[in-house]
């Protein structure tokens, strides 16, 4: 399996369960720059867990992103799995969204990158987002993180009862890790063109 070593982590590189040419190509880009770019996010957002990005279309990316969601949180019906599934294709449409990090099993973290998507907009804004997404990867790495992300998914899928004043506290803990995410990606692209 085609893979990039960082220095905590080891990050698996895959194309989705039925690839095409447009995944195959922008698979080669990836493999290329995963390596740099995990080093510039440890360097500035710590270390990354084991991370498993898979290239893939924006449809299947929804599917592959809810199996691992539902997988995560421990179980959901089929019925839920659509729903989320179809909800979160229809939102990575609307906002034109090239790449999502979820939690995977155990300790890894998956990012799911659109491989049209990313084959239009060329090496920069693949730089930038694999890095922004990798840097989410770092976050949900930091202690504590991952029980959390879990159990406010929990709350989302219905598994259990949550507090409102939980999903707020949850809403305003990713508004500051998008931001840093965000605010990151300058840096990582200097370092990785450096
Ligand atoms: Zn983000």
């Amino acid at each position: 399996m085609p893979h990039a070593e960082t220095a905590s982590n080891e990050i698996a590189i895959t194309t989705a369960a039925t690839p095409s040419w447009r995944t195959d190509l922008a698979a080669d880009p990836v493999r290329r720059l995963a390596g740099p770019i995990a080093e510039a996010v440890e360097r500035l957002a710590g270390a990354l867990p084991p991370v498993r990005i898979v290239i893939t279309g924006r449809a299947a990316g929804a599917w592959i992103a809810t199996q691992a969601e539902a997988s995560a949180v421990g179980g959901a019906s089929l019925r839920t799995r659509l729903g989320k599934a179809l909800a979160t294709w229809r939102s990575a449409r609307a906002h034109d969204a090239q790449a999502m990090t979820l939690l995977g099993d155990r300790s890894e973290v998956l990012v799911v990158l659109c491989a049209p998507d990313l084959l239009a907009a060329g090496e920069t804004n693949l730089i930038e987002t694999l890095g922004h997404e990798l840097v989410h990867a770092a976050q949900l790495n930091r202690p504590g993180r991952r029980q959390s992300r879990l159990a406010d998914l929990q709350g989302n899928y219905g598994l259990v009862e949550r507090p409102i004043a939980e999903s707020y506290r949850a809403e305003a803990q990713i508004c500051l890790e998008e931001a840093e995410a965000h605010e990151l990606e300058p840096a990582i692209l200097a370092a990785v063109r450096a």
